[in-house]
């Protein structure tokens, strides 16, 4: 059976950077982000490896059903909610917690009879302006909520932030305050920080939080590597080379031929390519290691296969191992030259990528 490409999956990572989420936010209770397929990492068996969450976060019923078949027991909340009964009931046979966006949702609630109460969180547009019911809002919805004995009170009161990746911007801590100032009882369960948040803004570090992206081992934050944040990277994405060759000065290699050899050179042809989910859009010059060395593209990313400059590596040979990211160069710097964010790189993998997880005893 082939062996690449491959997604080599590290579970001691993926709990390493759970227990950085605990070091920045020791008192908060945390909702790890699995959903699309666990940001392409394979969402039951990421589930599965973070056994010591407090919680799962996904952002459609489905995922959660999903979660529920794989024999996962913990809370798990749809980010989403639902949009018609049918995904209620569902939510409801599978003991799922649901964020409340729009008040079509609170009405839907209120017009099913359920046999056992539900958890819910009401979603609220603190300055993000995608989902959530409006602050002024919120006084209104929780009276009717309480009044309603489908829904196990109480209440939890959560919104996203826009722009926490920034440091800088003002915004993140507004919409912290903003959150909070609905809560000036003390009574409700609050959820504001995403990765960015909890590790940038202190005030997003609320009794449940919502880390995505860093448990993955990718930096939230602009400016800072993941490196720099002790992540540890949790996708290792490979394959081999198929061929090494030795073009000749003006050889142009490739659909369209844009990249022309600028003097007798060898290139390596590795198997991946944008079939695979790797960038058709990483330029000439992105990175890529061979054997462990750095080398990089050249000419076009094609549906199973790139070019690789090997100039700088005369003893690599064909089948030697080729990474794309991970272990020694982090899907940041891959995605910054893509022009995209490593969250997209990592769910953009597809099925045909083989996902090997594996637990490495290696502590830290
Ligand atoms: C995806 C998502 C998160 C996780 O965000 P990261 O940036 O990956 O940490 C948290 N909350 C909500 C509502 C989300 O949609």
């Amino acid at each position: 059976m082939q062996d690449y490409p491959r997604a080599v999956i590290d579970h001691s990572a993926l709990r390493h950077n759970l227990a950085i989420v605990r070091r920045h936010a020791p008192n908060s209770r945390v909702w790890a982000v699995v959903k699309a397929n666990g940001y392409g990492h394979g969402m039951a068996q990421v589930a599965a490896g973070l056994a010591t969450a407090d919680g799962l976060a996904v952002a459609r019923v489905e995922e959660g059903v999903c979660l529920r078949e794989a024999g996962i027991a913990k809370p798990i909340l749809v980010l989403e909610g639902v949009l018609f009964k049918h995904e209620l009931a569902a939510a409801h046979e599978h003991g799922l917690e649901l964020a409340l966006h729009r008040r079509g949702q609170v009405e839907l609630l209120a017009e099913t009879r359920l046999a056992r109460p539900l958890r819910v969180w009401i979603k609220v547009d603190t300055g993000m302006h995608r989902l959530g019911v409006d602050p002024q809002r919120v006084p209104a919805l929780l009276a009717e909520l309480s009044a309603n004995p489908g829904i196990e009170g109480p209440v939890g009161l959560m919104t996203h932030l826009a722009n926490a990746d920034d440091t800088e911007d003002g915004l993140t801590q507004l919409q912290c305050e903003r959150l909070r100032a609905l809560d000036s009882s003390g009574n409700y369960s609050l959820s504001i920080g995403n990765s960015a948040g909890i590790l940038a803004f202190p005030a997003s570090r609320t009794h449940w939080i919502r880390p995505g992206i860093m448990l993955y081992g990718a930096s939230p934050l602009i400016g800072r590597t993941a490196g720099d944040l002790e992540l540890r990277p949790v996708m290792t994405l490979q394959t081999r080379l198929i061929a090494v060759r030795s073009l000749r000065q003006g050889n142009a290699i490739g659909y369209g031929g844009t990249y022309v050899c600028p003097e007798d050179m060898p290139v390596g042809v590795a198997a991946i390519g944008y079939g695979d989910g790797y960038p058709r859009h990483a330029p000439v010059g992105t990175p890529v290691l061979v054997g462990g060395h750095r080398a990089s593209l050249v000419g076009r990313v094609s549906m199973d296969m790139i070019n690789i400059d090997l100039r700088g590596l005369p003893a690599a040979t064909v089948g030697d191992t080729v990474t794309l990211w991970g272990e020694g160069l982090s899907v940041d710097v891959v995605a910054e030259r893509a022009g995209t964010i490593s969250y997209e790189l990592l769910c953009s993998v597809t099925a045909r990528v083989r996902k090997e997880h594996r637990s490495r005893t290696t502590t830290s």
